[in-house]
């Protein structure tokens, strides 16, 4: 770090989506702005599943879908709830481009690109060690023995927050706070994605699974279409992974795979690619006790900005979005005279107002579904059974509503299970 200029505007730890719209966007601002990023280079150590919303992307980087590297729009979705052999889809197709396919790898080295051509300086291969104090005042950074001052930092440095935790700003993570992500991504024949996929040019799939893909552990699995590969992989409650998964977990991944009804669009793929990061689960207890300091802020992740509905994840747009709200308010804190934590409390009032915290309180209490052990055993079961007995028939059909009652009881819920595990699931969705 010797060559680095010792005082900057801002710094911020973490060249990831937060890290990186933030700093793209004081720096478009004229602030002075490092980027400290531990991996190799921005992108590479960035984990998703694979789809990004796209609205919020496009009010940050004002030509994002011209050069962004855009894999497929979204125009299909799938949801399927497997038992066994068998799976229950539900399918979606549509044609709208409100969501896109990509490598976040790519989608980082973009964003790092953009900021780095807006004036920002980025140093890779850096692990910020600490934040520099003065008193309670933040004032900048420490990596190992060396330190860089700024008048504030934006900490963007991702869910573990080691930094956080070192600064005594947060406790340690819990297992119970976090899930579990796996993934693979694998080159496939493009033929598989026309024929087996149903894709035209340009369009993609996000496929969510449900059930038997993690052997009735709380979460789920992932399908997404790249240009020329899939993403594959699953994300389960860290906790329950510990003491529930009977095998390594990236075996769930092979045996998803190799399932019957899916393991055509595998075939002949190679694994480009395999992963696994935490993801932040229990939102409201990840949060921090509060976004802004004296002189610092907390963006992304590592505030606890995701919202996981089941079928769909958004980290990305959160993250991103929660960056350049941070900017925001350091761009109107420099105007009211500098960065006190009292300055910089535009930024959670930002949040407040926008579609982060309106969405997170709207789904406040979602987390609890996945402690409801049926939504991932008996239902999909259900679901399946279900199907079975309106379909698969030789002679006489049956009422639908006799039919749901009795695939329920076969699969070991009661009718009032049904309506309050019903009730619970339309209440938190
Ligand atoms: C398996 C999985 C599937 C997901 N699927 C989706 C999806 O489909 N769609 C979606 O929108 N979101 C998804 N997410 C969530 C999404 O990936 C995250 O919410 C998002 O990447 C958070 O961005 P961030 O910038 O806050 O943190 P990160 O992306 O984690 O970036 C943090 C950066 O900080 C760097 N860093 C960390 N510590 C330090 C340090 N001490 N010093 C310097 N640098 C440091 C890291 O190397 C990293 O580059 C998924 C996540 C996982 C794990």
């Amino acid at each position: 770090m010797a060559e680095i200029p010792n005082k900057f505007d801002v710094i911020v730890i973490g060249a990831g989506p937060a890290g990186s719209a933030s700093a793209y966007y004081l720096a478009t601002k004229g602030f002075k702005v490092l980027m400290l990023e531990r991996g190799r280079s921005p992108g590479s150590k960035n984990v998703f599943g694979g789809r990004v919303y796209v609205a919020p992307l496009r009010e940050i980087f004002s030509d994002f879908e011209k050069t962004a590297p855009i894999h497929r729009w979204v125009t299909r979705e799938r949801m399927s709830f497997m038992y066994g052999n068998e799976l229950v889809s539900l399918d979606y197709e549509g044609n709208d481009h409100k969501s896109f396919t990509t490598y976040l790898s790519q989608l980082v080295a973009w964003m790092a690109l953009k900021a780095e051509t807006a004036g920002v300086s980025i140093v890779n291969d850096i692990t910020v060690t600490g934040l520099l104090k003065e008193g309670n005042k933040v004032i900048g950074i420490k990596s190992g023995n060396e330190s860089v001052k700024a008048d504030v930092v934006i900490d963007a440095e991702g869910v573990n927050r080691l930094v956080l935790e070192s600064a005594g700003t947060v406790p340690p993570l819990k297992p119970s706070n976090v899930a579990l992500g796996v993934k693979e991504v694998v080159k496939v024949n493009p033929e598989v994605l026309a024929n087996e996929f149903g894709l035209g040019d340009g369009e993609g799939m996000a496929w969510s699974l449900m059930g038997d893909v993690t052997s009735g552990l709380p979460g789920g699995g992932f399908i997404y279409t790249n240009k020329d590969s899939v993403s594959i992989g699953l994300v389960m409650l860290l906790d329950n992974a510990i003491s529930g998964a009977n095998d390594e977990v990236y075996r769930y991944v092979e045996r998803l795979k190799a399932h019957p009804k899916l393991n055509k669009y595998f075939k002949d793929s190679r694994i480009m690619e395999y992963s696994a990061h935490l993801i932040p689960e229990d939102v409201w207890s990840l949060r921090p006790p509060k976004l802004a300091y004296d002189g610092l802020l907390i963006a992304g992740d590592a505030a606890g900005f995701l919202l996981n509905l089941g079928y769909t994840y958004r980290g990305v747009d959160f993250a991103a979005y929660s960056g350049y709200l941070a900017g925001k308010a350091i761009e109107q804190a420099h105007e009211l005279g500098g960065m006190s934590a009292i300055n910089l409390a535009a930024y959670p009032k930002l949040l407040d107002q926008s579609f982060i915290m309106k969405n997170l309180k709207r789904f406040n209490g979602t987390n609890k579904l996945m402690h409801n052990r049926r939504l991932f055993t008996a239902y999909p079961a259900m679901m399946v059974s279900l199907m079975k007995r309106i379909y698969s028939l030789d002679y006489e059909s049956q009422k639908i509503f006799n039919t749901v009652l009795a695939s329920a009881k076969e699969n070991g819920v009661g009718p009032f299970t049904l309506i309050s595990d019903g009730i619970e699931v339309i209440r938190y969705l």
